[in-house]
């Protein structure tokens, strides 16, 4: 027996495990517990980690597998033959329509070496930036957010901080059910102190607002006005840090005259809560000596999701919150390794070491340090999620390498996106899994090893970064992803450029490129994190543990950049034809489209179907009876699921869970009805929100009704298992 010591694999918490492993390991013979000396959990894990052997060898896919069209069964082949079709493909793309018709979509779900090597393939020797993941529909205004007010990406905070805070500020997350182990730190840190002040802002009333002091359920779409409003009180009050502005900001004057116009009436009436109820939020800002706050996808998937982003990071510079203990604008990432996705250049517009494809120094140093010729790396920003599926519509698109993600779930504008999939000439799918509903639009499946299989970083939330160590064989033939890539690689002509003999080596190039950098990793090895997790800080940061504690920014002149923004609102408005809001989220124990987590029976129990939350009110309008089935149509498509009548949703807006594809449930996939407008600065798409109509329908058998207990049992969280 052996206890190997790695990190949960499923989101961006990273709680560290312990696996204890026996000789001949199977995933019924592995216990997993958490880790008491992981920095970041302590030793927690929520019921996702916990039942993470379970989907080791469950539905795996084992061998590669091809198909000359969509209507042919899938013929098992070699390897060899696999690999000679993907790198025969890409050439001859390369060859008739140029580096840019090459497409790579991969997920936060790789590691950091994965990542690195498929951006030394694209960006390096094919010459394109066509590398986008699933991070775009993620958190990819939190990271432009940070760039444009702090001059870097990178939370300034750590998770020391959630039991440091006076007033912790929860904007757009649950994270009582998608964070658990990070709010089991801070509820219970809040239970102890009474006057540590939590604030939740969200339509609905979550696991995570049902125990706040404040719950602030403003309307979907006007978060900036309650910043602005919340902003405009402390101006008022004189409850501003005036040194820290004068020293350490630029442009406060415009952002203030901007929160002129946020009375707190105005505020008030557009955001649907009581001027009470503004005022004391502004309150606990005002009287709090250190201010946390902390966001995901409820403020990032928004088609202004920079500009919210940039308008909370406002408040953290007008106060001076920001660091020190306890403070700061932190971003809660969804993914296990999305952060190492940023540092590694894995999204279209990043190059790795925090670098950016526009900037010719960036590139330059890139192709240096890779020994290519000067403008290999192309200046022009590549696709993202979105543009992929436009490029296929557009026949600009001549290969589609899907890696670790299902976008036939997961991208807006579902049944668009699956007739783009449809129409691609040749999709390559590499993933651990099958069936998914992607693979349904692949023509090249390749097995993928993954967690447990193959040794490789990962970096969480608070820049933490965990070593995953292999700890058996992967099933059938399946391969490191970073393998696969390096091979296609090999066979594209590119030999001298992977030379690498295992993961180790890879990542020991990887963090070369890192030095000086403000993600800088170039001290870390596997060797030294095979030790223990290292957290990374600026080059020229005291610690690592917080980043910006001298009040210099990694802005050209040192200062942090206030936005002033006004709302635009949602994209697309509720109006007569399509009244109500419908927006969605993740439930406790599930884990985004069920790849994993749908396949472990501790976890489905817990929700066996989806379901459609409603306001009692609306529901007695349109005449629904908890568990009656309700179409909901929006301009784009429908879904069809059972009602659950509660007061935990504001009336005017519904909500649905999104972990329902087409695998699991009937009409139940949520983005049948979301749209693909973005952020026009992040390119982030507005999935929290679309408008939509309610049908009730008769179906012959409806289903028991549903109970919305869970709604209460959560609220006393999950305990650390
Ligand atoms: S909170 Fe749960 S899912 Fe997230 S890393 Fe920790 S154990 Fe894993």
């Amino acid at each position: 027996m052996s206890v190997v010591k790695t990190l949960c694999p499923y989101c961006g918490v990273g709680c560290g495990l312990e696996v204890t492993v026996g000789e001949n390991p199977t995933s019924s013979s592995l216990k997993v517990r958490g880790d008491r000396s992981h920095p970041s959990s302590q030793g927690m894990v929520c019921v996702k980690g916990a039942t993470i052997a379970e989907s080791l060898d469950k539905d795996r896919l084992l061998y590669p597998m091809v198909r000359d069209s969509l209507d042919q069964p899938f013929q098992q082949v070699s390897w060899d033959e696999a690999l000679q079709r993907v790198a025969d493909r890409i050439q001859t793309v390369v060859a008739t329509q140029g580096p840019d018709s090459v497409c790579m979509y991969g997920s936060g779900q790789l590691q950091t070496e994965d990542y690195y090597i498929a951006q030394k393939l694209l960006r390096g020797c094919l010459g394109t930036n066509n590398f986008d993941s699933n991070s775009r529909l993620c958190m990819a205004a939190a990271a432009t957010g940070y760039v444009q007010s702090l001059g870097a990406d990178g939370p300034p905070c750590c998770y020391d901080d959630l039991e440091l805070t006076d007033c912790a500020f929860i904007m757009g997350a649950n994270p009582a059910e998608c964070h658990p182990i990070v709010f089991n730190r801070l509820r219970k840190y809040h239970k102890q102190n009474p006057h540590v002040k939590l604030i939740v802002v969200d339509p609905r009333r979550t696991p995570t607002a049902e125990v706040a002091d404040l719950h602030l359920a403003i309307r979907p779409g006007t978060d900036i006005d309650l910043l602005n409003g919340i902003a405009h009180l402390l101006v008022l009050w004189g409850a501003t840090d005036a040194d820290f502005i004068q020293n350490h900001t630029n442009d406060f004057p415009t952002y203030a005259s901007v929160t002129q116009y946020y009375s707190p009436e105005r505020v008030a009436e557009t955001c649907g809560i009581s001027i009470a109820d503004l005022e004391q939020a502004a309150r606990y800002w005002a009287r709090s000596e250190r201010v946390l706050s902390l966001w995901a996808m409820g403020v990032n998937q928004s088609s202004e999701g920079t500009a919210k982003v940039r308008t909370l990071i406002n408040l953290h510079l007008m106060t001076g919150n920001i660091g020190k203990p306890g403070a700061g604008p932190f971003s809660l990432t969804g993914q296990p390794n999305a952060m190492g996705g940023r540092e590694s250049g894995g999204m279209s517009h990043l190059l790795p070491g925090y670098r950016s494809v526009k900037n010719p120094q960036h590139r330059a140093e890139v192709e240096q340090f890779w020994g290519l010729p000067a403008g290999q790396v192309s200046p022009t920003v590549g696709r993202t999620a979105w543009d992929i599926i436009t490029g296929l519509e557009q026949n600009d698109v001549g290969v589609l390498w899907i890696v670790a993600t299902n976008p036939a779930v997961s991208l807006p504008d579902l049944e668009r996106s699956k007739a783009a999939l449809r129409s691609s000439p040749c999709t390559i799918y590499q993933d651990a899994y099958y069936p998914t509903e992607t693979a349904a639009y692949a023509h090249i499946l390749l097995p993928a090893a993954q967690w447990g299989e193959k040794t490789g970083t990962m970096t969480n939330s608070e820049r933490m970064v965990t070593l995953c160590p292999a700890f058996q064989s992967p099933p059938g033939e399946a391969r490191a992803d970073w393998e696969i890539f390096a091979e296609v690689g090999r066979r594209l002509g590119f030999a001298a450029h992977f030379p690498f003999s295992d993961s180790a080596a890879v990542y020991a190039e990887f963090v070369q490129l890192t030095h000086d950098r403000p993600c800088d990793m170039s001290q870390f090895s596997h060797d030294r994190l095979r030790q223990t997790p290292l957290q990374w800080g600026h080059p020229q940061s005291p610690s690592p543990q917080r980043l910006y504690t001298d009040g210099r920014f990694l802005t050209p002149d040192g200062r942090a950049n206030f936005a002033a923004y006004h709302s635009r609102g949602l994209a697309e408005p509720p109006d007569r034809d399509y009244p109500f809001v419908m927006t969605n989220g993740r439930l406790y124990g599930h884990w985004h489209t069920q790849t994993r987590t749908g396949r472990i029976p501790k976890i489905t129990e817990m929700y066996p179907q989806p379901f459609l939350e409603i306001h009692p009110r609306d529901a007695q309008k349109l005449d629904i009876q908890d568990g009656d089935w309700v179409d909901v149509r929006s301009r784009r498509g429908q879904l069809r699921l059972p009602a659950k009548v509660t007061r935990s949703i504001a009336p005017g807006t519904v909500f649905a869970p999104m972990h329902w594809g087409s695998l699991w449930a009937d009409q139940a996939e949520v983005n049948s009805v979301t749209h693909p407008e973005a952020c026009p600065e992040s390119l982030q798409p507005e999935l929290k929100a679309c408008a939509v109509q309610l049908v009730p329908i008769a179906v012959a058998a409806p289903p028991a009704t549903l109970d919305n207990a869970h709604l209460h049992e959560y609220s006393e969280l999950p305990l650390p298992v």
